[in-house]
C-alpha cells in the first residue's frame, strides 16, 4: 500500500505545497496500521497488548465493508461551520445514527474471533450489553478524553468503533474545504491530536501533520510550536538515547506539555497511532520531568 497524498496543484516557488489537511482512506489505514502493530509486536516488553491492538485493527477493516453508508451534516451545516472555523464533525456534539449503531454491533461481534484475555472477554459482553444509554455514556467519555481508569477495556472496544465510524465519514468531506479551526485542535473533528509526523511525500519538505486518533485527519502544523498550546518560546525535544532517532517528544515549557513527533521522513513504516502506543518508554522517561502528555491515544490511556 502506497502512503501518497493526493496531487496538489498549489505551486509555490516550483516546489508543491503540501495541503492544509489530508484525510487518509477508511479502507488502508486500519489494515495499515494492523500490519505496523503486528510488526511492533516482535519482540517488543508491551508484545501481547500490541498483538491484541493489531488484532483489533485488523476487526476494524474487515467490518467495514458490511456497514451501512454515514451520513454528512447538511451542505448548509458544512459551510456555516466553515464560514466560522468550527469542525465541521464537531465531536461534542456528536449523537450516534443507525451507522454508528450498526459499528458498533458489527466491531463488537468481530472481536469475538480475537484471542481476548479473560478481562477483554468480560470487557468485550458488558460493552455487547450495553443498552443504548450505556453506549452514550460510554460514547461521551471517548469523544471528550474523559475515559474512566476503571473501565478502561470497554472504553478501548468503543474507541476502536468511533474511530471507524469518524475516519469513514471524514472520508465523505473535501480536504480542500478544511480550515484550521485552533492550535491543537483537529480540522475536522475538534479533537486534540495523538502525536505529529514530519512526512516524506514528494515536495512536502519536511512539513509536520498533526494526526487525530478519532478520524484519523492529518493537518498540518509547522515545526517547533507546541501542539497543544501553541507556544514557540520554549520547545525543547528529548529522545531516548542510543534509539535510531525516529521518535522524539516535542516539549512545551509554557503549558508543560509534550506531543511526540514521528520522524516518518526516517521510516515510512511509522504510524501515529500504534508507534506511539509502541514508544510508550519515551513517555514514561519525559514524564519524570513533570511533563504531562498533551496527545490522546485512546489505546494508551491507563499507561
Ligand atoms: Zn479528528
Ligand atoms: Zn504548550
Amino acid at each position: 500500500m502506497t502512503d501518497s497524498p493526493r496531487p496538489d496543484p498549489a505551486f509555490t516557488g516550483g516546489v508543491v505545497k503540501p495541503s492544509y489537511a489530508r484525510l487518509l482512506e477508511p479502507q488502508t489505514v486500519f489494515a495499515r496500521r494492523a500490519q505496523r502493530f503486528r510488526a511492533l509486536a516482535s519482540g517488543h516488553d508491551l508484545s501481547p497488548y500490541l498483538s491484541f491492538l493489531a488484532d483489533l485493527c485488523e476487526a476494524q477493516h474487515d467490518i467495514q465493508e458490511g456497514l451501512p453508508p454515514t451520513e454528512l451534516p447538511s451542505a448548509d451545516a458544512l459551510a456555516r461551520a466553515r464560514e466560522f472555523a468550527m469542525p465541521p464533525l464537531d465531536r461534542n456534539r456528536f449523537t450516534a445514527d443507525a451507522a454508528c449503531d450498526a459499528t458498533f454491533a458489527e466491531l463488537f461481534g468481530r472481536i469475538e474471533r480475537c484471542a481476548l484475555t479473560p478481562a477483554a472477554h468480560v470487557a468485550l459482553q458488558k460493552v455487547r450489553n450495553a443498552d443504548a444509554a450505556g453506549l452514550a455514556v460510554m460514547t461521551q467519555a471517548v469523544l471528550s478524553d474523559s475515559i474512566p481508569v476503571e473501565s478502561l477495556a470497554e472504553h478501548v472496544f468503543v474507541a476502536a468503533a468511533l474511530q471507524v465510524h469518524f475516519a469513514r465519514l471524514a472520508a465523505q468531506l473535501d480536504a480542500r474545504e478544511l480550515v484550521a479551526v485552533g492550535d491543537g485542535v483537529c480540522p475536522v473533528c475538534g479533537g486534540p491530536p495523538a502525536s505529529s509526523l514530519v512526512v516524506a511525500w514528494e515536495g512536502s519538505g519536511g512539513a509536520r501533520f498533526c494526526a487525530c486518533a478519532l478520524c484519523s485527519t492529518q493537518w498540518n502544523y509547522i515545526r517547533a510550536k507546541c501542539c497543544v498550546c501553541g507556544s514557540t518560546k520554549s520547545i525543547t525535544y528529548q529522545g531516548i538515547e542510543g534509539d535510531p532517532g525516529t521518535i522524539k517528544a516535542e516539549c512545551c515549557d509554557e503549558c508543560r506539555t509534550y506531543v511526540k513527533v514521528l520522524y516518518q521522513e526516517k521510516d515510512n513504516a511509522l504510524d501515529p497511532i500504534a508507534d506511539d502506543v509502541a514508544s510508550l518508554g519515551l513517555d514514561l522517561l519525559v514524564r519524570e520531568t513533570g511533563l504531562r502528555r498533551g496527545g490522546v491515544n485512546p489505546f494508551l490511556i491507563g499507561y
